[in-house]
């Protein structure tokens, strides 16, 4: 088994009941076992104008290859019936796979560590909550390259 972390984020159509229905959908991915779900963040959006994210990361164990697991995330995606009107628009899923294990993948279809994690609050907090200690590619801790991005526009969901 692998360890990754996926990255779940909403902005349309009840975003909380969207990313815990993908958790649900993660509970029962083939060759797989959910370890953990991080608390869930409300950002505000970057790009086009759009509504509010909530955002949040979970960890996995699998022994699936990155691409069938990408291919996996992708199903669940569409499941719910995903819109891409635009890059960097509005979406009701999106899953991104950010690590697995200590893999560094350069494929057409599948870029891991992903390349956009590191500027992102919104996926290096709700990471940092499931693994402190992590660090990453190039040899800086998730909690310094945390304090460098800062926490603007993140707040933490109260249940
Ligand atoms: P997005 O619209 O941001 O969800 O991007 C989806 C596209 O990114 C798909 O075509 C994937 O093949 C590609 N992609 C590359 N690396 C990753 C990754 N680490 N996790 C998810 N999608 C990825």
């Amino acid at each position: 088994m692998q360890r990754c972390f996926v990255a779940l984020g909403s902005n349309l159509e009840q975003p909380l009941l969207q990313v815990e229905r993908a958790v649900e959908a993660l509970k029962v991915l083939p060759e797989s076992e959910l370890k953990a779900v991080s608390p869930w963040y409300h950002s505000v959006a970057v790009g086009p104008e759009q509504p509010d994210y909530i955002n949040g990361v979970a960890e996995l164990d699998t022994s699936q290859s990155p691409l069938d697991l990408l291919r996996l995330l992708q199903a669940i995606e569409n499941a719910q019936q995903r819109k891409r009107l635009q890059r960097w628009g509005p979406r009701t899923l999106d899953l991104d796979l950010l690590l697995y294990a200590d893999r560094q993948i350069n494929e057409p279809d599948l870029v891991v560590p992903h390349p956009r994690m590191l500027e992102r609050n919104f996926v290096l907090r709700p990471l940092y909550d499931l693994a402190p200690a992590l660090v990453l590619a190039g040899g800086v801790s998730l909690k310094q390259q945390l304090a460098r991005v800062g926490m603007q526009g993140l707040c933490l969901v109260t249940p």
